[in-house]
Order: structure tokens, then sequence, then C-alpha cells
């Protein structure tokens, strides 16, 4: 008995293990196409200063509309996307879209935000980056780019360091994605001097019921401070954390206290109106 339940056990295993292999085989081939139909779009959430909530600026979010599965959020396809080496493919997508759309809000008579992309590990080694950058005439202050920590553990990498120090002469701004997770050194930081720090949610979310979370962003709030580096909050859901943040001396907020992403229409009508009404 025990025999053939373990049997059927490894029966139904491998029976799961071949579906997910199909629906991984799946869509792996969807996303091929998606690439040259051009099934992404872009998103936006937007970021707002501290104190006075007034709208700085937004961060680009790919999403995958998916001819029948809808819109599909970057946890759905990313992984997948670098393993078909075409998350840069994506990134320059997004980076075109972004570019378009600030010079719709700007036709719109809107005012026109400056918007943070991020950028994969894979893109940030490309060594034609720098070139298919210039061609896209990025005016300085206009677009600034958000990188994980795990690419500066390799920043010793030649490469890394050239792409970094050129995209920064071409007035892009760096951003450090998701501080808290990874392993970025007080050291790195200082070396790398990043325009922004962006600390993760994970951090952020429980700094109204825990201490300790609460000194660990503050301090990081401080040291980002005496370095110059302005920091922005990830994950601001209620207005309680807003107030909070706030009060621990960070700069910018982002997260569902205030909006969520939004298409290009509905970020365009609530700019319009400055995201009032939520502060
Ligand atoms: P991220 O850069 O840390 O982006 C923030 C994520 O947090 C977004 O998820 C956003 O929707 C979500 N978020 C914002 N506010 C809140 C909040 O108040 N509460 C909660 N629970 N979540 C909030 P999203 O859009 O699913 O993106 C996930 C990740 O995918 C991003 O994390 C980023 O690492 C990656 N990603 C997104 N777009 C791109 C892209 O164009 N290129 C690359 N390479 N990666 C991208
Ligand atoms: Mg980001
Ligand atoms: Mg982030
Ligand atoms: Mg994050």
């Amino acid at each position: 008995r025990a025999k053939a339940l373990g049997r059927n056990r490894y029966e139904f295993f491998t029976q799961n293990l071949q579906a997910e292999v199909v629906s991984h085989k799946r869509t792996a081939d969807e996303l091929l196409a998606a690439i040259e139909n051009r099934e992404f779009v872009t998103w936006y959430q937007p970021q707002f200063c501290a104190i006075t909530h007034q709208l700085i600026g937004a961060e680009a979010l790919v999403r995958w509309d998916h001819p029948y599965k809808g819109i599909q959020t970057p946890d759905a396809f990313l992984k997948i996307a670098d393993e078909l080496n075409v998350t840069s493919t994506i990134d320059q997508f997004v980076l075109e879209t972004v570019l378009k759309d600030q010079m719709r809000w700007a036709a719109m008579g809107v005012h026109v935000p400056k918007i943070s992309v991020n950028v994969s590990s894979k893109r940030l080694h490309d060594e034609k980056l720098i070139e298919t950058l210039k061609t896209l005439q990025i005016s300085p202050g206009q677009i600034s780019f958000e990188l994980v920590e795990s690419i500066f553990l390799d920043e010793s990498e030649d490469l890394v360091t050239d792409n970094l120090e050129r995209i920064k002469a071409l007035g892009i701004d760096v951003e450090i994605d998701d501080f808290g997770t990874g392993h970025t050194s007080i050291v790195s930081l200082l070396k790398l001097k990043p325009k922004r720090l962006k600390i993760d949610r994970q951090l952020v979310m429980p700094i109204l019921i825990s201490p300790q979370e609460r000194a660990l962003v503050r301090s990081i709030i401080e040291i980002a401070r005496s370095l110059g580096v302005e920091t922005v909050a990830e994950g601001v859901e209620t207005m309680q954390h807003a107030a909070m943040l706030k009060d621990l001396g960070c700069d910018l907020l982002q997260g569902y206290a205030f909006a969520r992403p939004l298409a290009f229409p509905d970020f365009t009508a609530s700019a319009r109106h400055g995201f009032l009404k939520v502060a």
C-alpha cells in the first residue's frame, strides 16, 4: 500500500512538474511574441514631497498587456525575460515610451514629471548602453535610473563603473532601489554618490508597529542626508506611514496611500488636478 501511495505521489509530482515545464515554455514563447508585437505598456506611480505632498516625479513600471490574460505585473514575466535575455529590450522600450509620454505631457500643458526607470543588471553590463542612450537626447534632470543593490556589488567591474560614470555624465541621475534588502555597504554609498536612495517597502511597512525598523529607517535617512543623498520611501500604504516618514526626515513618498501605478490616461488626469485630493 505504502508503495502504491509512493508511486502515486511520484506520478503526481512528475505530472505537476510537466505541467510547470509546459506553462513555462508557453510563457517564454508568448513573451518572445510579445516583444515582436509590442505588447508592453508603461504605467506610472507618482512620488510626492513628504512635507508638502506636491507631485515631484514618478516611477515607470512595466506591464505586459497579455492578449488573453490582460495586464500582467513584472513578477509574472521578468524572471523568464531575464532567462531569455530580453530584459534589456523591455527596459529600452520602457525608456522610449517614457520619453514619448513626457513629450505628450508637454504638448498637453500638463506638468512634466521627472521619471525614474528601472534598469536591469544585464543592461548596465551592456557595452552599447551608452551609445544607445546618446541617441535618445535625454535632457539633464529628465530621467533617473533605478538600480538594485546587487548591481553595485559588481562595482569593481570596470564596465559597470564606466557605465555608471557615463550615465551620470549624460545628465541621468542614479538611484539605489530596494535599499535595505540587499548588501549595499555604506562604503559603496560613499563611492557611488547616488542622487537618491529608495528604502524598500519591507523596511517601511513595519515602522508604525516596530521600534527596531523605525530606528533603522531613521538611521538610513540620517546617513543619506549627511551624504547629500535624497531618500524615497516605497510602499507607503497609509497616511499614518506618510506622517511618520515625514517626522523621520524622509524626502519623498511613494505608495498606495497616495496612488497605485496608473496607466497614462489616469496618471494624466490626476496630474492635471495635482493629485491633491488624497493629501
Ligand atoms: P520596484 O522597482 O521596487 O517597484 C515598486 C513595486 O512596489 C511596484 O511593483 C509597485 O507597484 C509596488 N508598490 C508601490 N506602492 C506600493 C504599496 O504601497 N504597497 C505595496 N504592497 N506595493 C507597492 P511592480 O509594478 O509589480 O514592480 C515590481 C518590480 O518589477 C519593481 O520593483 C522592479 O524591480 C521591477 N520592474 C518594474 N518595471 C520594470 C522595468 O521596466 N524594467 C525592469 N528591469 N524592472 C522593472
Ligand atoms: Mg524601482
Ligand atoms: Mg523599489
Ligand atoms: Mg521594492
